[in-house]
């Protein structure tokens, strides 16, 4: 018997298609090889920051047990299955599919590790892929075989989460999608805080149905097989369901997120965690986004909320000069109009500065609070008539409504990778659970 991981990244495309569901077909077709699954297929969100992804930036991995005399035509199917089901028209779908024999190299998973938090090169994977002797298939530019080992080396032992994905029958992609809302909200009663962002708690809107014209129904995403499977089981279609299956993910960890020493660290086109003083007060721009800026010892950057980010929007407009603050996003990078922004997920309250308002002095004779004359004219009682030179505004501490503390962008503007409210302290480290009987349909 021999382990096989089997890799692929970026056969979808804005207009159709979605990687986890030639995911889906090769797990049918690869049980129906009588192959023994090692793990749940892995799907791995990769920088979501990089300017060429597609959507999501999702790459798989499946991780199969199965004799050696099968390998040869477990390849051919997969690349078969890859070519027949990517966007190969489209400009910029660059398909790649990865297999690697036995175990996982510590090199291969720092590799992956450094595509989830930043920018990796085409050469360097196909570096690591002659050096471990992986075959490797790229289709046009291949740009997918980093995502394909990508894949394969994020074997998610830390923090993961799962999300069970469920398919719509090719004649109905492109159209409305087809449950009964009421179940999804039955649903999420049930069983949040272990299933996470079925709906948006402000607005109401479902999030478990994806708006574009990628086969998925719905998925549901939760802390353990077990509890998505039950949470799918809760959904009402109005639309046949193709197929379905469990993903092990790392939705919802954090995992792309990387703290940096100092703000002088931040690179465009990486997610970063780094702390600093305001130094720039919040400003609402056109289009209604809050700017403002954090500064430490090596330099200063803005941050930005932006208007769809509800919640973080809020916490920013309130931040005054000196508040120190621990910032997550995203790095936009300086173009004609702005410098080096960071797109805020997440604003951490660390210390709040006093904040403090300036009045005019209360009269020396009466105790009115006093009018002025004018620019450097002093004041005057206009009850009294008491008039001083000399005194001056008085400054007075007052209350901040801000209250220190973790504020994260709403649910509906989170990104896969985003760590939600709800999972803190649900983080998961280890191998994970013995897998479930039936982790797929058909
Ligand atoms: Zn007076």
């Amino acid at each position: 018997m021999i382990r096989m991981h089997i890799g692929f990244d970026d056969t979808d495309s804005p207009r159709m298609g979605c990687t986890t569901y030639i995911a889906a077909l090769l797990v049918e077709k690869l049980h129906k090889m009588g192959v023994a699954f090692l793990d749940y297929p892995n799907l791995v969100r990769l920088n979501p920051n990089v300017p060429w992804k597609t959507r999501g930036n999702g790459a798989l991995c499946l991780r199969v047990k199965c004799n050696e005399d099968l390998v040869e035509a477990i390849m051919e199917m997969v690349i078969d299955t890859v070519e027949r089901h990517a966007d190969l028209d489209y400009e910029g779908t660059d398909p790649g599919a990865v297999f690697l024999f036995q175990n996982i190299p510590e090199e291969v998973k720092t590799f992956a590790k450094r595509t989830i938090q930043g920018i990796v090169k085409m050469k360097e994977a196909l570096k690591l892929i002659k050096k471990f002797k992986a075959e490797a298939v790229g289709f046009k530019k291949g740009r997918g075989i980093i995502g394909g080992l990508a894949a394969i080396g994020e074997t998610l032992e830390e923090d993961h989460t799962y999300e069970i994905i469920t398919y719509r029958t090719p004649e109905n992609c492109g159209s409305p999608r087809r449950i009964q809302m009421s179940s999804v909200k039955d649903m999420d009663a049930k069983t949040s805080p272990l299933t996470f962002n079925n709906i948006d708690p402000e607005t109401g809107r479902i999030l478990i149905t994806p708006r574009g014209p990628d086969p998925i129904l719905y998925g549901i995403r939760g802390e353990s097989p077990r509890v998505v499977k039950e949470a799918h089981e809760m959904i009402l279609p109005m639309e046949p369901v193709e197929r379905w299956v469990i993903f092990r993910t790392n939705h919802g960890t954090d995992a792309h997120m990387k703290k940096v020493g100092s703000i002088s660290d931040v690179q465009p086109f990486n997610p970063v965690v780094v702390e600093g003083f305001v130094s720039v007060a919040p400003r609402v721009i056109p289009g209604g986004h809050v700017i403002f800026s954090i500064e430490d010892k090596t330099g200063q950057i803005d941050c930005a909320g932006y208007e769809p980010t509800g919640t973080l929007q809020k916490v920013a407009k309130q931040l005054v000069l000196k508040d120190y603050v621990e910032v997550c996003g995203g790095v936009r990078p300086a173009s004609k109009n702005h410098p080096n922004t960071i797109n805020l997920e997440k604003i951490q309250v660390l210390r709040l500065a006093p904040k403090t308002t300036l009045f005019n002095p209360k009269c020396p004779e009466c105790g009115r609070r006093m009018k002025s004359m004018g620019r450097g004219q002093g004041f005057r009682c206009e009850r009294c008539g008491f008039r001083s030179a000399k005194l001056g505004k008085v400054a007075v501490r007052s209350k901040r409504d801000l209250k220190k503390g973790l504020y994260i962008t709403s649910p509906r503007s989170q990104r896969h990778l985003t760590k939600p409210h709800c999972r803190y302290g649900r983080e998961k480290s280890g191998k994970p659970d013995r897998m479930i009987r039936n982790w797929h349909f058909p």
